[in-house]
């Protein structure tokens, strides 16, 4: 059995054919043949079946060597093609040679066959493996290349001199320099001036470090950076290799993170003191009124009790304000017309502003329907243009705007908590000195102030992120120095409005029996006498089983009760849950320095029908019982 091999036979005449095909058998193969002999039949055979080797007559009429090597060659197969001739001198031979055969045999002298056949199957078999060579070495660089590609990082090389020798990847962007720009320059040189990336790369260089331990700031953006030394064969080193991965969306997030963590923290403890905080105050503020009431307006002791009622108002309004932001405040949110807010309270600003500064509004928003509560929107647009005030001492322009505006996913420029939406956007800007990168980073922060000691608290933009989270929405700041500061509160637009009519009843009275539960019996006894002076006959309870015990003996009577959240034992929500088991028609009012967010949803089901913020006023309380009374359904 000799070695097999296929040979596609390019001949006119059989008996050459054979007699070739004779000569290969002798050499020791098994050929498996075919022969052609026009441009069709052979193109025909190449398309069936792969071939070893092509075997062709120079002078076939009307088709031969040159031609057959015309049909291999349009076919784009590697196919050796060795010629045979009768005739042929030396001209025929470079002819064809030409034409791509890759050998001439004379057929008289076909001894000279087989070592040809042998040397080009030899030849052939090197080309194949360097092609699959090739083939395996282009697909591992196409795959490197999309993995460089995919990778949102910059893969580059450096000599020993520093010159950089490959810049490659999709962080590229990032870093604002094109390949060209960076390849066959000194890193040295590019960077000068940007101390912390030529530390890294002198440490690289001189192979101290293998990554960054601290964020590295380049072009406005922040990397995180590993290097690697690269080297020869003989162990010596060639250069160093790096990877830059572009960290700052991270970073800021983790900025983000702290930031609210802080203001959790914060607070926490506002939160924590607000209670017997409020109940102070609440004795301050009820006792002077209840004493300015009894007394008449000409009394000289009046204005002394209107100012100890403005001080615990204020008083009361620095606990708030600690807790609006911390969103522990019982906020009260219901539908309203953002317009009215912002006109109402660019009045109210008007007046304290200095002739040098001109407010200008622009209320440009088509639907200025928003979920807000007006008291808290109103404080975080005064914080705004109070600062915008203070900005401008030698006076400018303080420009009030609302608009709509529509937030896409993941929007550049917008803040980490920015949701996707339909807002309606409320934005103050001054003509100021405007503030820079890192300012803008830090003036969120609770406590943050550049003003002096008594003038700024640093609580006025703290508070306007609080309001804005509590009301689902963000703030954008936009400021350049010597550009002016502009600022921005989202507000999730809300469903247009049904008319209603507003009860503003000042001098609300009433006759019914309202059962007050009050553990400090100063409150207590306070809450008895506001209610009484309109005309309510109240109960007065100092904890939740004296609540029960009254409640049974005088269930038939009992209208409403008023309970104080926070009390020793059970507190106001176990009372609630009590008292509505025994009487689900019971209205039920909880008063409470705070409440947070996810609880009002919970109150409800146990006949709470409103929440009271302490402290409040004598009017405040009394309204917010007639309001209960009167919504009760008609029995
Ligand atoms: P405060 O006004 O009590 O200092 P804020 O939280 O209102 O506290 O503001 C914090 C700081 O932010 C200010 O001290 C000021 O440095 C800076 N700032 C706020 N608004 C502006 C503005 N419109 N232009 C320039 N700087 C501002
Ligand atoms: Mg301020």
């Amino acid at each position: 059995m000799g070695r097999p091999i296929r040979v596609l036979v390019v001949e006119d005449n059989p008996e050459d054919a054979d007699l070739t095909v004779r000569a290969l058998h002798r050499g020791g193969y098994a050929p498996a043949w075919q022969r052609v002999d026009t441009a069709e039949a052979m193109r025909e055979a190449l398309r069936v079946q792969s071939w070893d080797l092509a075997l062709a007559d120079y002078g076939i009429p009307g088709f031969g060597a040159l031609p057959a090597l015309r049909v291999l060659h349009e076919s784009g197969l590697d196919i050796p093609c060795i010629v045979l001739s009768r005739t042929a001198g030396e001209e025929t031979a470079v002819d064809v040679m030409r034409a791509g055969a890759r050998d001439y045999v004379k057929k008289e002298n076909l001894t000279r066959l087989v070592p040809a056949v042998e040397r080009e199957l030899r030849e052939a078999q090197v080309r194949r493996e360097r092609v699959s060579a090739e083939e395996a070495l282009r697909e591992s660089r196409e795959l490197l290349q999309a993995v460089v590609n995919a990778a949102p990082v910059i893969l580059f090389a450096l000599d020993n001199a520093g010159t950089i020798t490959f810049a490659e990847g999709r962080g590229l962007e990032a870093l604002g320099r094109t390949q060209g720009e960076l390849v066959g320059h000194s890193a040295f040189a590019l960077y000068r001036g940007n101390e912390e990336v030529l530390a890294q790369v002198r440490g690289a260089l001189a192979g101290e470090r293998d990554h960054s331990v601290a964020p590295v700031p380049c072009a406005g953006r922040t990397f995180e950076m590993r290097w690697a030394a690269f080297r020869g064969r003989g162990g010596e080193r060639l250069g160093t290799i790096g990877l830059a991965a572009d960290i700052t969306d991270r970073v800021e997030l983790e900025r983000e993170l702290l930031h609210s963590q802080k203001m959790q923290a914060l607070g926490t403890l506002a939160g924590g003191i607000a209670h017997d905080f409020n109940n102070l105050l609440q004795a301050i503020l009820g006792h002077a009124e209840l004493l300015r009431e009894r007394k008449a307006d000409e009394d000289p002791d009046v204005p002394s009790l209107s100012g100890i009622e403005e001080a615990a108002h204020r008083a009361a309004r620095l606990i708030s304000e600690l807790l609006t932001f911390s969103r522990m405040q019982a906020i009260n949110l219901r539908p309203i017309a953002l317009h009215e807010v912002v006109r109402a309270t660019a009045e109210h600003l008007e007046r304290g502003l200095p002739s040098s500064v001109t407010l200008r509004l622009e209320l440009g928003a088509a639907r200025d329907r928003v979920v807000g509560d007006p008291d808290r929107l109103q404080q975080a647009m005064q914080n705004l243009c109070m600062n915008a005030r203070e900005a401008m001492p030698d006076g400018g322009e303080l420009l009030v705007e609302t608009a709509n505006r529509v937030v896409e996913p993941g929007e550049p420029g917008m803040v980490p908590e920015a949701e996707p939406g339909r807002y309606v956007v409320m934005s103050v800007q001054d003509s100021g000195p405007g503030m820079d990168p890192d300012m803008q980073r830090r003036v969120f922060d609770p406590f943050f102030t550049t003003k002096d000691v008594g003038k700024g608290t640093g609580l006025g933009l703290a508070i306007v992120y609080g309001v804005a989270r509590s009301h689902s929405g963000f703030v954008q700041l936009v400021s350049e120095p010597g550009r002016g500061t502009r600022f921005s509160i989202y507000l999730p637009e809300a469903e247009p409005a049904r008319p209603h009519a507003e009860p503003a009843d000042e001098e609300a009275r009433g006759s019914e029996t309202v059962l007050v539960v009050e553990d400090e019996s100063m409150l207590a006894d306070l809450l008895r006498q506001m209610l009484e002076r309109r005309g309510f006959l109240p109960l007065v309870a100092h904890g939740a089983d004296e609540a029960l015990a009254l409640f049974e003996a005088h269930r038939e009577s009992i209208a409403l009760v008023v309970t104080d959240l926070v009390m020793p034992g059970r507190d106001g929500m176990e009372l609630a849950q009590e008292l509505h088991a025994r009487d689900t028609a019971l209205p039920i009012l909880l008063a409470t320095g705070y409440v947070a967010d996810s609880d009002v949803a919970e109150l409800q089901g146990w006949g709470i029908r409103g929440v009271i913020a302490k402290p409040y006023r004598a009017g405040d309380i009394v309204r917010k019982v007639r309001e209960v009374l009167d919504a009760r359904p008609e029995s």
